[in-house]
């Protein structure tokens, strides 16, 4: 067996150390990870700089990009043959609801889901995060990883894991849930006057909705949401085909663009 792990806080994060830790068990281990904290980066991928990666133990690898160039690295160059598993986290964090696309945790699942490869993506739903406190998370993780190789994934599908940060009551099955950003942007003056902003410092809320994620996690459970890349939004299909769109027709070649006032052409 040959296990793929990563993360975006970065090579150095205790919840990456205890997911090693962990999976050893279960057979080869390969660590490949931003070689710094890369949170919030979504599925960004680096198109135009070089990336460097550097052996800095046996089997462990710190990638200078993303954690989305780090999946790529670890499947199509570092390691010789495909692994059976790619698990990414155990996140600083819970990644829940619209937070989705921010996470990088998430999106290095997406890429090894992109790859063919079955993944997971693991996050800690708490506020403290010492190797210790990784220590139910990390068992979450590796029997909900088993199951997953036991069965095999669907089709273009990957899970996000969540736990809480209690000892969890068990596991519920949910749907990605609906986050509250109010005080997203806090206004604040620094030293010399001028008005500095801070994103995502604030308090975030939620609905509490029976069956998502943030439901199950704030009654004390592993929510288990099953995921897929296609964002179509298939509900809302039958309401734009009443728009007709299909039977405009363009005007776009008989309206050309007015003249660009500056006189410039950028
Ligand atoms: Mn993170």
């Amino acid at each position: 067996m040959l296990i793929l792990l990563t993360n975006d806080d970065g090579i150095h994060s205790a919840g990456l150390q205890a997911l090693a830790d962990r999976f050893k068990s279960l057979g080869r281990v390969v660590v490949v990870a931003p070689d710094r904290e890369r949170s919030a980066i979504g599925h960004a991928l680096t198109l135009h700089a070089p990336l460097r990666a550097e052996e800095i133990c046996k089997d462990c690898w710190a990638v200078s990009g993303t954690p989305t160039d780090a999946v790529s690295l670890g499947i199509c160059s570092l390691l010789q043959e495909p692994p059976d598993l790619v698990v990414s986290g155990i996140n600083k964090g819970g990644n829940m609801g619209d937070d989705l696309t921010y996470s990088g945790t998430v999106a290095a699942a997406m890429e090894a889901t992109l790859m063919g490869v079955p993944a997971i993506a693991v996050s800690l739903a708490a506020k403290s995060f010492s190797y210790d406190d990784f220590s139910d998370a990390s068992g979450v993780a590796m029997q909900l990883a088993t199951t997953v190789l036991d069965h095999g994934l669907p089709a273009d599908t990957f899970i996000n894991i969540n736990v809480p940060a209690r000892k969890p009551l068990g596991i519920r099955l949910t749907r990605q849930g609906k986050r509250v950003y109010e005080d997203a942007v806090v206004e604040n003056v620094d030293p010399r006057g001028r008005s500095y902003y801070w994103i995502g410092a604030g308090e975030l809320g939620f609905q509490d909705l029976d069956g998502t994620d943030f439901h199950a996690v704030n009654n004390g459970y592993v929510s288990v949401t099953p995921l897929h890349l296609d964002l179509t939004n298939y509900a809302a299909m039958d309401r734009l085909r009443q728009w007709q769109l299909e039977e405009i027709t363009l005007d776009s070649a008989d309206t050309p663009l007015a003249s660009d006032p500056t006189g410039s052409s950028s």
